[in-house]
């Protein structure tokens, strides 16, 4: 890093960084500003972003809408506790998110994190069943390859793997099954589901898209028999959809591609447009109303510091004006959005943003295939604003990581997965920048 500006070279010594053995990480590239699709490094060049700083950038970097209504929420009133005092970009949004879930959520529980939202969802599947007196079902099933954050709840439900093999003796013991792929393995996981019923209190599921683990898919078909399932057999359905959501998958959320709804539903990463962190833990008035009682340890004893952080839910709601105004030309005139910001999402207006991460299926189809015959790729797969070159073992996606930048394109490529997850507004152009890097790279 010959061009390094001070404060990189200054901080570098004192820098621990995330995922990263740190005798041999590859040096993080200073970044000093970012506006659409792209980055701009301390050195001048800029990046186009393929994977939307892990997939939360889902409108771009500097939205105008979003940055401005944080600029105004921060003047007005930046942070209170959420205990015993009430904002009003938290009450709007919590009503804005049932809504615009459409999957019959009626509460809204917010955290600061995704991890954190997931393990507010397996307290609540925990506590629900010991509020209804049945405080044995103490047990979650997950699946294989599946990633749900990294706190100890949220680990203990991810795949096993030297993300978590050092943490193991703080793990939950849990279930940890295959999707099933067809009726046979189907048939076996209703067994399996059947015999286990009475401890185990819900299943989590990334639906459709599993992300971080190995952006493996699903049938609509299988995730509503997963659901179904559950429903016949008393267990909680936990939908983590905080990698699907807001238009991922090329539907507005992952669930109503299958047609159907969970008892407990997670948001996270896009849900601010990437632009500050917040996630939340939505559940049905079922699951709500089992907190209900005299008992004080019937209530759900949560409650982050920074709980419904008022820029962030602001942020939050400026990101659903952007979901919910119908035309491009109402999404770069900020006046305009304003003026419909309390308008609340219909559930089944086509707008701009979902047709654009619909859109992006094809495009990104179009150019990835051509990598399909490639020696070390061994799948091709697009899902909505979602696409995945399967790699050979043993391919050095390290060598990869240092490759793209010199291409003018960040890609982040991991375990046997070099995946795109852009912004939604990924032009044509950047599009091409994208996939004649991935040849250049691929080529070496
Ligand atoms: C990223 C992710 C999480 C964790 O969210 P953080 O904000 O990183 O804690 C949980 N579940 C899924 C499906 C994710 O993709």
């Amino acid at each position: 890093m010959t061009h390094a500006p001070h404060w990189y070279t200054q901080g570098w010594p004192h820098i621990w960084l995330p995922y990263a053995q740190m005798q041999t990480v590859i040096p993080p590239l200073p970044v000093t500003s970012a506006s659409g699709c792209r980055l701009k490094l301390a050195d001048g060049r800029e990046l186009v972003d393929g994977i939307a700083s892990w997939w939360s950038m889902c409108h771009g970097y500097q939205h105008p809408h979003i940055v401005n209504a944080i600029r105004e929420q921060a003047q007005q009133l930046s942070h209170v506790m959420f205990a015993g005092l009430a904002h009003e970009p938290a009450y709007t949004l919590a009503k804005r998110l049932c809504t615009f879930t459409d999957m019959n959520m009626q509460r809204v529980f917010f955290a600061e994190s995704g991890s954190v939202a997931v393990e507010v969802a397996l307290k609540m599947a925990l506590q629900y069943w010991r509020n209804k007196g049945e405080a044995r079902r103490t047990k979650f099933i997950s699946f294989h390859a599946g990633y749900h954050g990294d706190t100890m709840g949220a680990m203990s439900v991810s795949a096993k793997s030297h993300f978590n093999t050092a943490y193991d003796a703080l793990m939950l013991r849990n279930y940890q099954l295959s999707i099933p792929t067809d009726e046979y393995s189907f048939a076996e996981f209703e067994q399996t589901i059947a015999a286990i019923r009475g401890q185990v209190a819900a299943l989590i599921i990334e639906p459709l898209v599993q992300a971080a683990g190995n952006f493996a898919f699903h049938s609509a078909d299988i995730l509503s028999e997963i659901r179904r399932v559950c429903r016949d057999y008393d267990i909680l359905f936990i939908a983590d959809e905080i990698a699907t959501g807001f238009g991922r998958t090329g539907s507005r959320f992952a669930c109503h591609e299958a047609g159907i709804t969970p008892d407990i539903l997670c948001l996270g990463k896009a849900l601010t447009g990437g632009h500050m962190p917040l996630a939340a833990t939505l559940a049905t008035q079922e699951v709500f109303d089992a907190f209900l009682g005299d008992a004080p340890d019937k209530a759900l004893m949560h409650g982050p510091t920074f709980m419904a952080h008022p820029i962030a839910c602001a942020a939050a709601n400026a990101s659903l004006d952007i979901f919910s105004s119908s035309s491009s030309e109402s999404q770069s005139d900020s006046r305009v959005i304003q003026m419909d910001s309390p308008r609340i999402a219909t559930s089944n207006s086509g707008n701009d943003v979902l047709n654009n991460a619909e859109a992006l299926e094809a495009k990104l189809w179009d150019g990835l295939k051509q990598f399909s015959h490639h020696e070390i790729v061994v799948d091709v797969r697009v899902k909505g604003a979602i696409g995945v070159l399967a790699l050979k073992e043993g391919a050095d996606v390290y060598a990869m990581r240092r490759a793209f930048p010199g291409h003018g394109v960040w890609l982040r490529p991991f375990e046997q997965s070099l995946y795109l997850m852009p912004p939604f507004i990924i032009s044509d152009t950047e599009l091409e920048i994208v996939f004649s890097a991935i040849a250049k790279v691929l080529a070496h």
